[in-house]
């Protein structure tokens, strides 16, 4: 016996002992509840237990209600699909797919509302007791088959996104069951806040705990399947305006050897016995991209932060959206191209995605704010301006010292005022707050040949021109106080003939939040990792 084991059985005298008669009250409860238990279960001896019908392949063919089998394959596999999309759907005999949103049956009728992706349609079905006791039984998020008439509707159904039409059912059958007690109810995770605000009310606002640990249950509201949609033309837009500006996309490694760029924020590994970690961005790699020949690049890929933070944007794996391109006169080629591309991405994203922006104002209600603003000529202040209208403001800022985030903020307020738009870069950021690839300003060395972007006063984006002279890029790696040696085949890149270049990477969870004006990056990340989430 181990000594822990042994001290878990040693006697100990608990001072909090239970008294003589708290015992015998506990007993009595016991036997209560023991009695109460055995009248239910010969309650539900009596009441037989509804056992839906379990249908064979073959009594598919007759059977108009049922659970289906499991391999459910028709003798001949032929492409051509009878399901129709929810969307897509046009009056008369139909067949669909879907989530069973919900379920209420009278004695005569079973009225359902089902669901595909953010859309619900009402499904109703009046006749024999049976099919509607079976309709009654499936559980609510079970995925269904439903054959029907599809018609207008007599009056408006307010509750579904489809509120025109509606679907008479003729057979319907259960896929997969879900379980009954669900840990999340999706009507609930759909809910706008203000219906939790209201005096008084039923509803129970899920927890973000609840909501990330049943994330599969959480992104089927229609506002969660809308930010992905969004999410997805964002990057989109990104790609296609790229590709159109001749552009090559590039696929960096994830694993590389040593500290990546070095820092305290790395996630380390053993490679087959070598010290590795996973990549804080592609920088040196789009860099080295640009070093072989690419001129101009861009990636879309993962990145590990070990970021201890706890804050509304920081993920400890987000998705960058990266460039890189070859400069000839002045670093601010970047800064065109970069502001072309944000308000290709802004308009794009708006006009793709009116529906879907509907639906997630629908959820997010009054805390959203209105769709981003944006002027025609891009605002871009030099940072020395912005300190100093910081410190107009009443805020201590100086010209060679980092923005916090509440500067950061302020910063974004004063601009609105001053210039009316939401978007705009940070220029010539101080060079000690930089990394130490960062072109110096040539002018004033104190600053640099960098920038940020930032939406709603929030960090969108960083950027600068590159040092792309390897002895130079060297002095300033030993000046930052890293041992060149782990850096060897980055500055070696430069040694065989490299353009001047500049470029930038972008968060992309932030900018859907921003763009959106969501609270948490998080919500627009599919699976989040936070330095507490590592599942699911
Ligand atoms: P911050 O100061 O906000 O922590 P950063 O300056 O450390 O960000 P960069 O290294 O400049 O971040 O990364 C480029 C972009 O990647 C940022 O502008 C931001 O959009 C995004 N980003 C950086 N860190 C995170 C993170 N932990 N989670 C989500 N997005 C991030
Ligand atoms: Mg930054």
């Amino acid at each position: 016996m181990s000594q822990v084991e042994e001290n878990q059985v040693a006697p100990v005298v608990d001072e909090n002992a239970p008294s003589k008669a708290a015992l015998k009250k506990a007993a009595k409860e016991a036997e209560k509840a023991q009695k109460k238990a055995e009248i239910a279960k010969k309650q539900a001896e009596t009441q037989p237990v509804y056992v839906p019908p379990k249908l064979t392949l073959e009594q598919m063919k007759d059977a108009k209600f049922g659970d289906m089998p499991l391999h459910q394959s028709q003798p001949e596999f032929t492409s051509d699909n009878q399901f129709t999309d929810i969307k897509l759907l046009t009056p008369g005999p139909v067949k669909i797919r879907a989530y069973l949103h919900n379920v209420r049956a009278t004695g005569k009728s079973a009225f359902t509302i089902l669901r595909q992706r953010q859309f619900t349609l009402q499904a109703v079905f009046f006749g024999e007791k049976d099919m509607i006791k079976y309709i009654n039984s499936v559980p609510k998020e079970s995925y269904v088959e439903v054959e029907g008439i599809y018609k207008a509707s007599e009056q408006p159904i307010n509750s579904c996104s489809i509120s025109g039409f509606e679907l008479e059912i003729t057979r319907f059958f259960a896929i997969t069951r879900a379980v009954s007690m669900l840990p999340l109810q999706v009507e609930d995770a759909a809910r706008p806040d203000s219906a939790f605000e209201v005096k008084d009310t039923v509803f129970v606002k899920p927890g973000r705990d609840t909501r990330f640990d049943n994330r599969i249950l959480d992104l089927r509201t229609p506002a969660n399947q809308s930010i992905f949609k969004v999410r997805m033309a964002i990057q989109q837009s990104f790609m296609k305006f790229l590709i159109e500006k001749n552009f090559m996309q590039i696929t960096s490694p994830k694993i590389i050897s040593g500290s990546s760029e070095g820092g305290a924020d790395i996630f380390s590994l053993q490679y087959f016995g070598q010290p590795a970690c996973l990549a804080q961005s592609p920088q040196l790699y789009k860099q080295m991209s640009i070093a072989a020949g690419f001129q101009r690049v861009f990636e879309i890929g993962p990145v590990f932060r070990a970021e201890k933070s706890h804050t509304h944007r920081h993920l400890c794996e987000f998705t960058g959206m990266d460039i890189e391109v070859e400069v000839f006169q002045h670093y601010h080629e970047v800064l065109v191209i970069l502001d072309q591309l944000m308000k290709f991405i802004f308009k794009n994203t708006l006009e793709t995605c009116q529906e879907e922006i509907d639906f997630i104002r629908k959820q997010f209600d009054l805390k959203m704010p209105p769709t981003i603003e944006w002027t025609e000529e891009t605002v871009i202040v030099d940072f020395r301006d912005g300190a100093k209208w910081l410190q107009e403001a009443g805020y201590k800022q100086s010209e060679v010292e980092d923005l916090n985030t509440e500067n950061e903020r302020a910063l974004g307020k004063i601009v609105k005022e001053k210039f009316h738009t939401d978007f705009y870069i940070l220029d010539k950021f101080p060079g000690s707050i930089r990394p130490f690839y960062t072109m110096p300003d040539v002018d004033d060395n104190r600053f640099s040949n960098s920038y940020d972007m930032f939406i709603r006063g929030e960090e969108i984006c960083s950027g600068a021109q590159r040092i792309h002279d390897p002895e130079y890029l060297k002095e300033r790696i030993v000046a930052k106080g890293i041992n060149p040696d782990t850096l060897k085949d980055y500055i070696d890149a430069f040694r065989y003939g490299c353009p001047p270049h500049a470029g930038a990477g972008l968060g992309l969870e932030r900018i859907v939040m921003l763009m959106l004006g969501i609270e948490d990056c998080r919500q627009c990340c599919l699976f989040p990792r936070t330095p507490e989430r590592l599942t699911p």
